[in-house]
């Protein structure tokens, strides 16, 4: 028997107050849905907007082209085109500044708000929810959601609340809940793995050059029959590296990385551009150019510091007191080869990356990403990280947030009326 819920029902229920639950909740509202319910498992929605980006809020990122910006998603790619030519990074950047906050374009094409705090982007989807009519219940964790057909769905919380809802959108992070409510309404889930990490290297001396930051860094991992290289910048940390060239590397090699309990082999260049060969010459050359210069004093790539330069001269048994005049051969093969073509044994993961986020998820297949609707389940829609949908760092995962979540909104929107 149905339990009394007539004070309960909703045109719309949102299971779960992150970003993409927020953007699906006020977009319904504002294209006319009335009674819109957020449910939020913790006390506080959208925490983990609010310690995005270092507390600035990477928003999303200044790549137009929808052709170019799928690039940036290991997991979503292709089936993702349909998504961003209808609500791109221009549109976000334009929705969110018709809602009052205005983003500032870095460098390297990071977007963050022009207060560069990301309560800024909070108060915004909180205060549009409220205008918009949309209540928020916190503390209310949905253990079971049911469908009843063309009568909605019936959905139950842990603490005991009930609702009826004619639509309900499910935007449950990486949460293993969400997948389970999925499952129960049909859905194939990817199983889920952590993607953004960093990388624990077995180089003990490594952690002596700790904080410093290299721009121009080539990494090569072979791993489960599958070649990943990536470029650009790394910071060698205590335990190994990090930088936005490792989390790419590990994004784009997460499922791999997992397969094989996080341990494979690494080629690094740690000079980026130059080949071995090149590199060969230049040091050669030093037996010539400074023979009576000390190799400790004397490095012929000023852009790696004093300290990792000793450190590599010391890994490789090298005395910095030895004259370049006096730099055995069989050495200075080692020591081009130290330099930008050698392999670390990687030993695990590393803590934290700086946007942690789950690779897997609700399948794509079985989802209409013109509007976000289940294939299976007609009423029930997605947005966010429950998709099997991860990108790399940079603002591009809140930009599948606000585009599954937008189109979602508007789905259920022309669904309802
Ligand atoms: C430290 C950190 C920094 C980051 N910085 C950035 C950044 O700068 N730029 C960027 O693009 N990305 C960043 N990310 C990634 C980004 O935060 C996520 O991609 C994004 O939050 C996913 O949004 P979502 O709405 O899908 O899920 P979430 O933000 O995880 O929200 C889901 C919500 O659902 C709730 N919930 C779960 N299960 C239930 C349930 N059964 N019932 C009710 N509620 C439930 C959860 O409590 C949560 O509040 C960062 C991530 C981290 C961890």
């Amino acid at each position: 028997m149905l339990p009394s819920i007539s004070s309960h029902n909703f045109n719309l229920v949102v299971i779960g107050g992150g970003p993409a639950g927020f953007m699906g909740a006020i977009n319904a509202a504002e294209e006319g849905v009335e009674s819109v319910l957020i449910l939020e498992a913790s006390s506080k929605p959208l925490e983990k907007v609010l310690i995005s980006g270092g507390g600035r809020c990477n928003v999303t990122n200044a790549c137009w082209d929808p052709c170019e910006l799928v690039l940036n998603y290991p997991r979503g790619k292709l089936p993702l085109f349909t998504a961003f030519s209808r609500f791109c990074t221009g549109d976000a950047v334009e929705w969110f500044s018709n809602h009052g906050v205005e983003l500032n374009i870095e460098m390297d094409g990071r977007m963050f708000p022009s207060s560069n705090s990301s309560i800024e982007v909070v108060n915004c989807l909180r205060r549009y929810a409220k205008n918009s009519g949309v209540k928020v219940y916190t503390k209310s964790a949905v253990k079971s959601l049911e469908s009843l057909g063309k009568e909605g769905f019936i959905v139950v919380c842990r603490n005991g609340l009930t609702f009826r809802s004619k639509k309900v959108l499910l935007a449950t992070g990486g949460h293993p809940s969400g997948y389970r409510l999925a499952k129960d309404l049909g859905h194939k889930c990817i199983f889920s793995v952590p993607s953004l990490f960093t990388l624990s290297l077995d180089a003990p001396w490594l952690s002596k050059c700790a904080g410093f930051v290299l721009d121009d860094v080539h990494m090569s991992l072979n791993i489960d029959g599958q070649r990943y290289n990536e470029a650009g910048t790394i910071l060698i940390t205590h335990w190994g590296l990090s930088g936005p060239a490792v989390l790419r590397l590990t994004s784009f090699a997460a499922r791999s990385l997992h397969s094989k309990n996080y341990i494979g082999s690494l080629n690094i260049n740690w000079l980026g551009n130059f080949d071995l060969s090149s590199v060969k010459s230049i040091i050669a050359s030093y037996r010539y150019k400074k023979p009576r210069s000390l190799l400790g004093s004397e490095r012929p790539f000023h852009f790696l510091s004093k300290r990792f330069w000793l450190s590599i001269l010391k890994q490789i048994g090298v005395n910095p007191s030895l004259r370049w005049a006096d730099l055995p051969r069989d050495v200075e093969r080692c020591l081009s080869e130290a330099l930008c073509s050698s392999n670390y044994l990687i030993s695990g993961r590393g803590k934290f990356g700086e946007e942690f986020v789950t690779a897997g998820g609700v399948d794509l297949s079985e989802v209409n990403l013109e509007n976000m609707e289940s294939r299976h389940c007609k009423g029930l829609f997605f947005a966010g990280e429950l998709l099997n949908v991860d990108g790399v760092t940079g603002g591009f995962n809140f930009q599948h947030c606000w585009s599954t979540g937008w189109l979602a909104g508007k789905g259920i929107a022309s669904s309802i009326k």
